[in-house]
């Protein structure tokens, strides 16, 4: 039997019988439209050999798209209603029991995942989106690629270059695990409830090698931070606190990483970043 899809109408009738009244504090705009889970799902390039685990399946629109592919899996939900009805839906709209599992969790204190997804697709809850994203990439290596949905300026902010307004903090560091691009922009038209934000889909592949160990991430992080939590100054002050403790002592250090002391944070690339960590 193919998997099929939920419809709007079937949504509703879920989220009324489940008690479900869509909440904002759990970022919760459940997609209706077929089209659009299923251009998530082909713009993430999902096969019937991967495991993905996806955060926040809700009632399960994305989640049986991706099933749709042949592809297994992991969802991590944090509503109780919500992943103690997923894997009914699942198997009422034709999943085979093992190609689902539900982890019933805060996506933001999940340490494990069994069977090592490679992939991650989601509708993210947009109040936590950056937290999750990072949490995830530095928690478990396996996860190689993704495309996720978030709020436009998040996206465009994730994906940004160095020296672009929105460059900051956490395009940085999702910079850090691998390249990530813009893959698309979703109609607010698509959602229950319509949100007010506009909403695009964001890819990432994660680099082959990593670009160094957990302890020089720390320390990578620490200085972005310093960076971009005083953005318009020089870097040679931004960074003193970090670096030594004088402007004096943080100019040295930047010249010895080879930047200029006098430039801003936005200005540095995730390896300007971590050559001045290293020392
Ligand atoms: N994937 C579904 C869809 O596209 O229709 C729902 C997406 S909705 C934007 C976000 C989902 O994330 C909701 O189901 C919400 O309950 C869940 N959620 C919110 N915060 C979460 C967290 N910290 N951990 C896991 N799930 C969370």
């Amino acid at each position: 039997m193919p998997v099929s899809l939920l419809g709007a109408s079937e949504i509703r009738r879920l989220a009324a019988d489940l008690d479900v009244t869509p909440t904002k504090k759990l970022g919760q705009n459940f997609v209706v439209d077929a089209n659009t889970v299923r251009k998530i799902v082909q713009a993430a390039k999902v096969v019937a050999s991967d495991r993905v685990v996806e955060i926040g399946p809700g009632l399960g629109s994305l989640t049986l798209a991706i099933l749709e592919t042949g592809a297994s899996v992991l969802a991590v939900e944090i509503d109780h209603r919500l992943a103690a009805r997923l894997p009914e839906t699942a198997a009422a709209h034709g999943v085979p029991a093992d190609r689902l599992s539900v982890i019933d969790a805060d996506a933001l204190q999940v340490r494990e995942l069994p069977g090592a997804p490679e992939v991650l697709v989601a509708n993210l809850p947009y109040n936590v989106s950056v937290p999750v994203l990072l949490h995830f990439l530095e928690t478990f290596p396996f996860l190689q690629r993704g495309v996720v949905m978030v709020q436009a300026e998040v996206g465009e902010r994730l994906a940004a270059p160095p020296g672009s307004k929105v460059y900051g903090a956490p395009s940085v560091k999702a910079a850090w695990y691998g390249p990530w691009r813009l893959a698309g922009t979703v109609s607010r038209q698509v959602f229950w409830p319509v949100p007010n934000v506009d909403s695009v889909l964001v890819g990432f592949e994660r680099d082959a090698e990593p670009r160094g160990d957990e302890e020089l991430r720390r320390r990578t992080f620490a200085i972005v931070d310093a960076a971009f939590q005083q953005r318009r100054k020089m870097l040679r002050q931004a960074l003193s606190s970090v670096l030594g403790g004088s402007a004096a002592a943080a100019s040295e250090a930047l010249e010895a990483a080879g930047i200029d002391p006098t430039l801003r944070g936005e200005q540095l690339s995730i390896d300007d970043f971590a050559r001045i960590a290293r020392g």
